[in-house]
């Protein structure tokens, strides 16, 4: 792809978004996947796999907030958090900020995202990868968790749409080994696409994840370029109390944490659970 052209995304066919391309810093067919990073003058640097937007440096920031804080917040005192996917490295970012956290495990498919990424995205992983609780494991999300040996208390699946090697991880397998893996009281979530135009996919979770945890639910927070609504968080656990908990709780756990954010807050932790009434309808015995 040339420098000033337009990249569109192929996510849907029969409607989507374009980007102005002012520079294509990286373009490269990896062993797995067609990984472009390119500038635009909206959102800045743009990564996209197999056609499909992951994170721009604009608004990743929301997307990785809502992905950690949540989760690790609501847990209360995690100390091992493993990382499906994430190449891009903000979701280790955003992990590495717990300093009660003691490991953090990345299993990502595909070597080529974190070497370009550390490279032409550099404030994404802002140098987690060098935190000195981190390992990578360059693997496949489903085979790690169904043949490890450690135990995680924080499960969260940073990945691609259910296409090509992300497919693996919207499977009863992936769901299954990850249950296996979490220790009791852990918490599991997942990006599961914008709801309103992937709905089937949010439904087809909740049905996989049901057989695996008590309480299955979503939580959402907007994302411009994950467009077409509310981007979905699929929630897993086996305690429902982990997903009701008290603004004024998450607010003393978020202030001990010494954390500030740009877009997550105790306020938007608690809110983000409430979901609109198509979602509700569209869910087996859905009751909150
Ligand atoms: N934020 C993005 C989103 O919401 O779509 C996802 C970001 S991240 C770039 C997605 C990562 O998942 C990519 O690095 C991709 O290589 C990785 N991935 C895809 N399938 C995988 C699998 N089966 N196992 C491990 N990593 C996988």
């Amino acid at each position: 792809m040339a420098d000033n052209t337009v990249w569109q995304e192929t996510l849907h066919d029969q409607f989507g978004q374009y980007f102005t391309v002012e520079r294509v810093l990286y373009h490269e067919k990896t062993d797995h996947q067609d990984l472009i990073i390119f500038e635009n003058a909206a959102f800045g640097r743009v990564m996209a796999l197999d056609g499909v937007v992951q994170t721009t440096e604009r608004d990743e920031f929301i997307y990785h907030e809502m992905m950690t804080h949540v989760p690790l917040l609501a847990h209360g005192h995690a100390k091992r958090v493993l990382i499906i996917g994430g190449g891009d490295g903000a979701m280790l970012r955003e992990v590495s900020r717990h300093r009660n956290v003691e490991s953090i495990t990345m299993v990502e498919i595909d070597a080529g995202v974190v070497a370009f990424c550390r490279q032409y995205l550099p404030n994404h992983s802002a140098g987690a990868y060098d935190d000195p609780r981190f390992t990578l494991v360059i693997d496949d999300g489903v085979n790690f968790v169904n043949q490890t040996t450690q135990t995680f208390d924080i499960i969260i699946s940073d990945c691609t749409d259910p296409i090509g090697p992300g497919e693996n991880l919207f499977t009863s397998a992936f769901y299954q080994g990850c249950k296996r893996c979490l220790t009791p009281g852990g918490i599991f979530v997942a990006q599961n696409g914008v709801c309103f135009l992937q709905q089937d996919e949010a439904i087809d979770s909740h049905r996989k994840l049901s057989h695996y945890f008590a309480d299955v639910s979503f939580y959402q927070a907007a994302v411009p370029t994950y467009y077409g609504g509310m981007m979905t968080f699929a929630w897993a656990s086996d305690n429902e109390a982990l997903r009701h908990l008290s603004t004024e709780i998450i607010q003393a756990r978020f202030h001990s944490a010494g954390i500030r954010c740009r877009y997550y807050n105790p306020a938007i932790h608690t809110a983000a659970f409430a979901l609109p009434q198509y979602l509700h309808d569209a869910l087996p015995h859905q009751a909150t």
